[in-house]
């Protein structure tokens, strides 16, 4: 998706990416803590997972039925019912060629069983209910015949038989000793009921990143508050805090900062102090009262880009003191698309959690998609099912850097490289389906 035909100035978008990439040096192989299974939903794992258990433990019944062994049905389909095994109270002898056990779904399959048919197929002759008084009804039937013979019961198997069916084999799932999960991957709500299933308790993890937010702009107000001439409601600190919830890190939030030298100054330094990372938006770009420049000149190593991508021109990374720090811009679109492009898989490489996959699609557009060669453009659209059930896309429509709402309806970006002009509907584009962190 990358290309060379950025405009004069402008640094590629995959560059950007690459470039801010390397600079960041995760945080330590040992910032770890041991956490139950519980508290562990998002959290990135610390340590490879193998299964120290075959999953399921033992061979067990996919149905309520009857086990037997198969080659028992090859001659007669009649069988004789000599005791059963229910989930956690197996049947404790051998079933014999002749014989079958009574079995429920999970139930352990008998000694001698390697078959189960479901009991819809079954038809049980001279049933008396005392057969079913003891799970060990004939564990040795040479030596009780008279016994025996007072409880038999014979069970007629309809239907074509298969060897082995409805059966759940022993490590089915998982093998004893086979890697379930690597270190760094972040575990998702299944990914708890696996481990549980393992008779995992806890896990090791890396410790929560601390993660600053500030926002900079004097016509901001936070909700709740009222609008005076000229001001705006604050919203980059939310969605940003939102998507930093789904990442599992904790936020630590310096509210609203107003366009003031010496404010934005002590916010970075107390936010440098506290976090692994601080994020501001606003005050990026060049006008009289962006501040952010000149305040981070004199405070740490960062760089000014001006990125090839389109929303999100101006964007600042690099180092503070003791922290990482991404300056986005304040536009809401830009600042969103830029924390989700670039910041997010920094902050991944920072938290040492495995990369994000994107998913690419190659559709058609149903609309006109209005662009000018020179930046990668992130324009937001929506893939649906068009009636001859082809995925399709279709623009959300103004794709102003403020028009929030235009992401709000969208589920996917559509990508266009940075040297493509306008494409007319019904051209084939590249979109990257939303991920987790945007939906
Ligand atoms: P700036 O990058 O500070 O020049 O801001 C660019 C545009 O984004 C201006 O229209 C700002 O009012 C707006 N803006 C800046 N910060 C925020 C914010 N936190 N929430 C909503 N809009 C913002
Ligand atoms: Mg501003």
């Amino acid at each position: 998706m990358t290309d060379c035909f950025s405009a004069p100035g402008l640094l590629p978008f995959e560059q950007a990416l690459s470039n801010m990439l390397a600079s960041i040096k995760p945080i330590g192989l040992d910032d770890c803590e041991t956490v139950m299974l519980e508290n562990v939903l998002g959290r990135v794992l610390a340590q490879d997972i193998s299964s120290p258990l075959n999953v399921p433990p033992h061979d067990n019944s996919a149905m309520d039925g009857y086990a037997f062994a198969f080659e028992s049905l090859i001659s007669d389909d009649c069988l004789t019912l000599v005791g059963r095994s229910m989930a956690g109270q197996p049947f404790q002898g051998v079933c014999r060629p002749g014989q079958c056990i009574r079995i429920m779904t999970g139930g352990k399959m008998p000694v001698g069983c390697d078959t189960v048919e479901m009991q819809e197929n079954c038809e049980v002759l001279m049933f008396k209910s005392d057969v079913f008084q003891s799970n060990v009804l004939q564990s040795d039937v040479q030596q009780n015949e008279e016994q025996q013979n007072k409880a038999l019961q014979t069970v007629r198997f309809s239907g074509k038989k298969s060897l082995g069916s409805h059966v759940r084999n022993a490590g089915e799932d998982i093998k004893e000793g086979q890697k379930v999960f690597n270190k760094s991957h972040r575990l998702t709500t299944v990914d708890i009921g696996v481990l549980a299933s393992l008779g995992i308790a806890s896990v090791k993890v890396f410790r929560k990143l601390n993660v600053a937010l500030i926002a900079t702009g004097d016509e901001l107000k936070t909700p709740g508050q009222t609008l005076t001439e000229g001001d705006i409601f604050e919203s980059n600190r939310y969605v940003l805090s939102a998507m930093l919830q789904k990442l599992n890190v904790n936020v630590i939030d310096f509210g609203v900062i107003e366009d003031d030298f010496q404010a934005i100054k002590t916010a970075f330094e107390q936010a440098d102090l506290k976090a692994d990372a601080v994020i501001s938006s606003g005050g990026v770009s060049v006008g009289d009262a962006d501040y952010t420049k000149d305040v981070l000149d004199e405070l740490g190593k960062i760089d000014f880009w001006k990125i090839a991508m389109k929303p999100g021109k101006p964007f600042a990374f690099g180092h503070l003191k003791n922290s990482i720090f991404f300056g986005l811009p304040g536009n809401p679109v830009s600042a969103l698309v830029t924390f989700h492009q670039l910041a997010l898989p920094g902050l991944l490489k920072l938290q040492q959690c495995e990369a994000l996959k994107r998913i690419n699609l190659r559709v058609k557009t149903m609309t006109d998609l209005r662009k000018s060669p020179g930046r990668m453009d992130f324009q937001r659209g929506v893939l649906s099912t068009n009636e001859q059930g082809e995925t399709v896309v279709t623009s959300t429509g103004a794709q102003g850097s403020g028009v929030l709402s235009s992401l709000a309806r969208a589920n996917c970006y559509i990508v266009l490289p940075t040297s493509q002009g306008k494409v007319p509907a019904g051209e084939i584009v590249t979109v990257q389906i939303f991920d987790q962190y945007l939906s």
